[in-house]
């Protein structure tokens, strides 16, 4: 991977990045994707955010070598601290961490989110996490993608501003992935059943405290629910 090719899900997330869009990369190490959009004529200008020294240096490096200095600007910051009020952002991508963590960055600086036209997210694990998020911060889900690479499989979540409803299956499944039950989800959630089924027969063999009971009769909901819209 480097800012010509990029892995295949950061290509994915690129495409949901609009045309002349002011980009955030938040956690860019390398910078490789601000590069990529900035190259391409996707993103106007970028900035990369980083919090750790090591990859805010090989973002740096990255912006020098393709000569792009003038158009992404490189900080060191904690997430959306990285954006200031004068950079006029319009889109922000946030990739290769966990749901939560992504979660945690966008609750810390909300103001920042004001006149951003779209997030595109891409939590490695507990996307649910976001679409929590989501709800709670009116932000509606425009499109989801779920994609395997090297044996590891991601969701990618597309948000705009505005008001959605989602039962407690979409919040975990994702309304647009759900929808289209593709072999990837197929695999995922399958793989996510036989997980909890291990857990659980794991917790009927421990002391029946009120909390393994209770741990016990969530998976069981859980195995239950998923493995019906499995079957459809
Ligand atoms: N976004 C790139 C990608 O998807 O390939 C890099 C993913 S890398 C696994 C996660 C990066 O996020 C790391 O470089 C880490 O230092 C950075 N990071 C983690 N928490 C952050 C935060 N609060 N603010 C900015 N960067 C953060």
């Amino acid at each position: 991977m480097n800012a010509q090719k990029l892995s295949k899900r950061l290509e994915s997330v690129a495409k949901f990045v609009p045309q002349d869009a002011i980009i955030a990369d938040i956690g860019s190490d390398h910078a490789y994707l601000p590069c990529y959009l900035v190259h391409n004529n996707i993103a106007k200008s970028a900035i990369a955010g980083e919090v750790v020294k090591g990859p805010y240096e090989s973002a740096c490096q990255e912006v020098q070598k393709e000569q792009l200095t003038t158009k992404i600007t490189v900080r060191l910051a904690d997430g959306l601290a990285a954006i200031e009020p004068e950079d006029g952002v319009t889109a922000i991508t946030i990739a290769g961490m966990g749901g939560p963590l992504i979660a945690t960055i966008l609750e810390k600086h909300p103001e920042v989110l004001k006149g951003v036209e779209r997030l595109i997210l891409q939590p490695n694990i507990h996307a649910k996490v976001i679409r929590e998020w989501a709800l709670q911060n009116s932000w509606k889900i425009i499109d989801e993608v779920i994609l395997s690479e090297d044996d590891k499989i991601y969701e990618i979540l597309v948000l705009e501003p505005g008001d959605m409803h989602l039962s407690e299956i979409e919040q975990l499944l994702g309304p647009v992935l759900q929808q289209q039950h593709s072999e990837v989800f197929q695999s995922k959630w399958t793989r996510e059943i036989d997980q909890w089924g291990n857990v659980r027969e794991a917790l009927q063999k421990a002391e029946q405290t009120p909390e393994i009971v209770a741990k016990s009769a969530e998976l069981a909901h859980l195995i239950a629910t998923v493995g019906e819209v499995l079957k459809r």
